[in-house]
């Protein structure tokens, strides 16, 4: 099952508990705009390169759209679809006023250089700027863009706009940025990991935990757990890393990353794959990678009490059965990932209001939002005796619905 399909599944199964009826899921699920592009360019050789571009635009019922720009040559008009549903569940669950998006290029950045990007990147502006801005859609980083290909896409949309820092979020500190944004989504995965280990009883300090992916959100989840005593026993990124039973020394972990632009070498335990780091035994599994790695193929193998969806879609519909008749505790991606788009509803705040806040107010304001969904997501749960994705889908599902409604259909 890809991201899209994934999505309606586990969108349908909370549509059909709460009983909205087969035109208001239909309602619910189509997407409002779904364009394809042709971006060409010319490469620093002279050569004219053709790349398929995306934007699908979900739903606008609660606010301006809001979804990141994926460079990656697997993106297809399908993937963009269920990340940009998924973003709409996402915003619902933590309450900040945005719809979802999401779009980008069919491109392996990596093969571009630095003019090549920006030509491309404003390239998809000037095709896509008549449908974005600040309150319509506000794009944001995804897979390989950063905050240096936000400020092209701000500086872009301004030429036809005028002056629009609102436009696009993740932008860099220098360009109305925000503070916390960097580390925003990984310290909400640590806040939302507190809730639910107080929740069972159980201190951070100790937990053992694997971690999948050591990129923005990986990385930052391992040195904020690390800062809470939570012990790392498995993490890898795409090319491996390291397992050690006893605990991993986290400092020196990030000073051979530094050095050596990776995990893979580190001698402070024994090697491992991305995939192993899975099947790690510890408490918390922390998948922090891509969608899809666990599947009705690993999860019967995993050895974790609770997987914390730090990717978008890492579990597929099989898997997170298994893990339901396992009694494995799974916190779903629009819950625990959520705290990206809740410091990015931040900097678009701050833009509009032209402001900045302190980075001690960013994190209190981020705590809060997420404190507050997880414990409507776990009320749910409890009440209606719901795992908690389908407890944060009702949420969001009811939330979305009702604003639908409200406004007329
Ligand atoms: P990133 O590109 O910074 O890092 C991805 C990491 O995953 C890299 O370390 C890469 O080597 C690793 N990886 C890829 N395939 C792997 C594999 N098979 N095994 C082990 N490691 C592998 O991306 P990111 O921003 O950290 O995003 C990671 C995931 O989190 C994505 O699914 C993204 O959609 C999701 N997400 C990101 C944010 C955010 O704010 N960055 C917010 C919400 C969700």
């Amino acid at each position: 099952m890809n991201t899209a399909e994934a999505t309606t599944w586990y969108f349908k199964k909370a549509a059909r508990i709460m009983d909205v009826g087969e035109r208001i899921e239909t309602l619910l699920l189509s997407p409002l705009r779904e364009i394809t592009l042709q971006v060409s360019i010319e490469l620093d050789n002279g050569e004219i390169r053709t790349f398929p571009g995306y934007r699908v635009q979900h739903d606008n019922s609660r606010g301006p759209m809001k979804g990141g720009v994926r460079y990656h040559p697997a993106l297809d008009i399908d993937e963009a679809r269920g990340l940009a549903s998924l973003m709409t569940w996402k915003t619902a669950v933590v309450n900040v006023p945005f719809g979802g998006a999401k779009g980008g290029i069919a491109v392996e950045p990596s093969r571009l250089s630095g003019k090549e990007l920006e030509r491309l990147t404003r390239k998809f502006v000037d095709q896509t700027q008549d449908i974005l801005g600040p309150t319509r859609d506000v794009p944001g980083p995804d897979m390989n863009t950063n905050p240096q290909v936000m400020a092209w896409i701000m500086d872009q949309y301004s030429k036809y706009h005028g002056h629009s820092p609102a436009v696009v979020t993740g932008k860099p500190l220098d360009l109305y940025g925000s503070k916390g944004r960097d580390a925003a989504t990984g310290r909400g995965l640590v806040f939302i990991c507190k809730q639910i280990l107080g929740d069972i009883n159980l201190p951070l300090k100790g937990t053992r935990f694997a971690v999948q992916g050591f990129g923005n959100v990986g990385s930052r989840a391992v040195r904020l757990l690390h800062e809470e005593g939570a012990v790392l026993v498995a993490v890898a990124d795409s090319n491996g890393g390291v397992k050690n039973p006893r605990g991993i020394d986290v400092p020196a972990l990030f000073e051979h990353a530094k050095k050596n632009g990776g995990l893979q070498g580190f001698d402070g335990g024994s090697p491992c794959t991305g995939d192993e780091v899975l099947t790690a035994d510890c408490d918390v599994l922390l998948p922090a990678a891509i969608g899809g790695t666990l599947t009705r193929a690993n999860a019967a193998h995993v050895r974790a009490k609770i997987v914390l969806e730090g990717a978008n879609g890492p579990c597929t519909p099989e898997a997170d059965e298994i893990f339901e008749k396992k009694g494995v505790l799974v916190v779903p991606d629009i819950l625990a990932n959520a705290g990206g788009v809740t410091v990015s509803y931040f900097e678009w705040v701050q833009n509009l209001q032209h402001v900045t806040w302190e980075e001690e107010r960013v994190n209190a304001e981020l705590e809060k939002a997420m404190k507050d969904a997880y414990e409507r997501v776990a009320q749910i749960s409890r009440n209606r005796k719901l795992p908690l994705r389908t407890a944060a889908y009702c949420l969001a599902i009811g939330r979305v619905g009702k604003a639908t409604v409200l406004r007329g259909i």
